[in-house]
């Protein structure tokens, strides 16, 4: 069995969940992260959900868009469990939506735009580009896009790409909702410098990709690299390199996701459910708020919160319990772009 997995079901043991949090104190850290000043400025918390096909298995395994890419009830069920979370502790969510719900049967279809429509008066939408599980996507641009990465399409690849998600998104939900669409996150995190400049010209004006420190899958196309990244703060992204905090040259202005060492492996992905909260703490204890805020970005993913008939998965519970957590320890939630605003 693949660790990750072992690591899931041993968190939702009572064993497991109280040994995690026992331990967490020891073996967790926060790399990059030194406490100096003091916390003059607001610690703003961003959940971002990344809205794609596929489910949780009864095993804990999650069932990604790529290997079912039918499951639409990772949108139908896990849009609606994230919404009926956000309503009840009144709070905005961030929705990056792979544009693969629009190629979902005519019943579903229904069901995700009347979800995607209170999303986009309630919340925020933004754009997840998985353009080698994305039927809607390949059907508008009548080719295959067989690679996951960003690194295997050029700049004008990059912008058909963009634009055609767009203009998926104004078929669907109008054109007012896809003009506001200015948030973006790649697929497995897996942004190339070529993504910053197609950004740009393609009306965005944030991405969250970047996993500070951690790099995967570096032997297949999933490949994603963020090890140069050695800060949690964010920067304007180079047009020269993705990786380059320091030019600060184009008009994208790059909210990493909250990353974390734990047990010697990195993290990003809060599925470690125990551990979402001792990472919080740990963040708004050392990060330094002296001369602007921290954003903090919480990364799941819509099929996170759904088994494969639709019911909520303990994500909800967890998600739940942080948000009132983080909210009795002063933490704000805004959505990306409220936070973008704020920042600079
Ligand atoms: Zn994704």
């Amino acid at each position: 069995m693949k660790p990750k997995l072992l690591a899931y079901r041993f968190g939702l043991t009572r064993t497991g969940a109280q040994l995690i949090r026992g331990a967490s104190s020891i073996l967790l850290s926060i790399p990059f992260l030194k406490r100096h000043g003091e916390s003059k400025f607001p610690f703003y918390v961003c959940v971002t959900v990344d809205t794609e096909a596929g489910y949780v298995a009864k095993d804990q395994e999650r069932i990604w868009q790529h290997r079912a890419p039918k499951a639409y009830q990772g949108f139908t069920a896990g849009i609606d469990h994230w919404l009926q979370l956000a309503e009840k502790n009144k709070v905005p969510l961030t929705f990056l939506l792979s544009t693969h719900c629009f190629s979902a049967p005519p019943e579903s279809l229904s069901k995700i735009n009347k979800l995607l429509k209170k999303v986009v008066k309630d919340h925020e939408l933004g754009l997840h580009m998985h353009q080698n599980s994305d039927n809607a996507l390949q059907d508008k641009l009548k080719k295959p896009l067989s690679k996951a990465g960003a690194r295997y399409y050029s700049t004008d690849d990059q912008i058909e790409m963009l634009s055609a998600s767009k203009q998926l998104i104004a078929d669907n939900l109008g054109p007012d909702a896809a003009k506001e669409v200015k948030s973006f996150r790649w697929g497995v995190w897996s942004l190339s410098t070529e993504s910053v400049s197609a950004l740009e010209k393609t009306g965005f004006n944030l991405d969250s990709s970047a996993v500070p420190g951690i790099k995967g899958h570096t032997s297949d196309d999933m490949a994603y690299d963020w090890t140069k990244v050695k800060t949690h703060d964010p920067w304007y992204m180079s047009r020269t390199d993705y990786q380059d905090t320091k030019s600060q040259d184009s008009s994208i202005l790059q909210i990493p996701v909250a990353t974390f060492d734990f047990l010697g492996m990195k993290h990003a992905n809060p599925a470690w459910g125990e551990l979402l909260i001792p990472v919080f703490d740990q963040y708004m204890r050392q990060a330094n708020r002296s001369k602007k805020p921290f954003v903090f970005v919480v990364l799941s993913h819509s099929c996170e919160a759904n088994y494969e008939n639709g019911w909520p998965t303990p994500i909800v519970e967890t998600m739940d319990a942080f948000i009132k957590h983080a909210k009795q320890n002063g933490a704000q939630f805004l959505t990306l772009q409220e936070a973008g605003k704020k920042w600079i």
